[in-house]
């Protein structure tokens, strides 16, 4: 097995095991009864890790996590629905541009970058909008790293009798997530990013009672969650061709997943990784753009130098020389760059990366120093 060379900063793709890779040396069949297990065990798990084992399914989907946000909104909400989508980052954009395509009525409720939707404020739009039925709500804001309160949102949602769908893609193994606490009628994650498996499968934990009423409903064939369920739980198999390699690699990276100590564990290994960072990058001089209690610890976004040496390609190219892959920035206002935190990675790759970035910044002549000093 190759090395983690280089480890990916970037959260998702992100840095897998190498026993992870290692379950994508065999072949399976996908009407083999051993494949099908498979699949059963690894819906199984991701069910109880939002301790959705009571009322909830768990409906794999094919291709990258967007697909199975698309075929969530597409399935579960009517045409005559109104969805509410609060928007602070470029995943909420996304949802915004599903629902366009849908055809799906919808109002926005515009936030700034680095802020939290509140709970009064989805009240208040309740209140203007009395038409709304659905909101659709990104836990973590991956453009950023930003974190919205979810259980507030589900007090609010389950107060006022509106169905809840969440965008749980870069929370979801890593962040406390508790469907028994209601509220939530569906959670969207996919393999590549908490759980640490390889990208190239969704998943959505719908509410069964909600599910069972959405037969015929979703205009896309591929994308009907209905019919992917219907067809499962009859077969036990995909309706297409199932993404075989990807799923035994999710298999694997659950299993190292509960090994660890799950949700817990795996959200206390990326909350070290990520103060470990942030403050190897403040004795640099990188300032954060969120503040500390908004940062969910996933992905840190950095205000870039302001120093005329600053070229976020040069920058990018000497560290991944020295071993590292970072992101670019997602915010339009900002010239900012970007850091995972999660992945196979800890504190030590973290304190290597800033090493790296130190490293990168002296070679390029870049002094760091934070935009206020400007
Ligand atoms: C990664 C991610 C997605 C899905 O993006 P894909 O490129 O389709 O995998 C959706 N929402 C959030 C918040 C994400 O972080």
């Amino acid at each position: 097995m190759p090395e983690n060379e280089p480890i990916l900063l970037t959260p998702g793709p992100l840095t897998t095991e190498p026993a992870t890779r290692a379950a994508m040396l065999r072949d399976w069949g996908s009407w083999d009864a051993a494949f099908n297990r498979l699949t059963q065990s690894v819906c199984a798990d991701l069910l109880a890790i939002a301790h959705g084992e009571d009322e909830f399914v768990c409906i794999p989907m094919q291709g990258s996590g967007t697909f199975s946000v698309e075929a969530a909104l597409g399935t579960l909400v009517p045409r005559d629905g109104c969805v509410l989508v609060p928007v602070n980052g470029a995943y909420c954009t996304r949802i915004v541009r599903i629902l366009e395509r849908l055809g799906i009525a919808h109002v926005t409720l515009p936030l700034a970058d680095d802020e939290p939707v509140t709970a009064a404020a989805i009240e208040a739009a309740f209140k203007e909008h009395a038409h709304i039925t659905h909101v659709a709500q990104v836990h973590l804001e991956t453009s950023a790293g930003l974190l919205n309160p979810l259980e507030a949102i589900a007090e609010v949602c389950a107060r006022h009798d509106k169905r809840l769908i969440v965008d749980a893609m870069s929370s979801f193994g890593a962040l406390p997530i508790d469907l028994r606490k209601g509220g939530i009628d569906a959670l969207v994650s996919a393999s590549g990013k908490c759980l640490e498996g390889v990208p190239g499968m969704g998943f959505v934990i719908a509410r069964r009672a909600l599910l069972e009423t959405c037969e015929g409903r979703s205009p896309s064939l591929a994308l009907d969650l209905h019919d992917q369920w219907v067809y499962m739980k009859k077969t036990s198999q995909w309706r297409f061709t199932p993404p075989t390699h990807v799923v035994a690699a999710l298999r694997e990276a659950l299993d190292r997943f509960l090994k660890e100590g799950g949700r817990p564990a795996r959200g206390a290994r990326y909350a070290h990784n990520c103060a470990t960072l942030v403050e190897g990058m403040a004795a640099l001089g990188f300032v954060p753009f969120l503040p500390a209690d908004v940062q969910a610890p996933v992905i840190v976004t950095f205000h870039a130098p302001n120093d005329p040496h600053w070229d976020f390609a040069a920058f990018y190219a000497a560290v991944r020389e020295a071993g590292f892959i970072l992101y670019p920035g997602k915010l339009t206002r900002l010239e900012t760059f970007r850091v995972g935190c999660i992945g196979a990675i800890d504190e030590h790759d973290m304190r290597r990366a800033v090493a790296a970035i130190d490293t990168a910044t002296k070679q390029l002549g870049i002094r760091v120093r934070a935009p206020e000093l400007a």
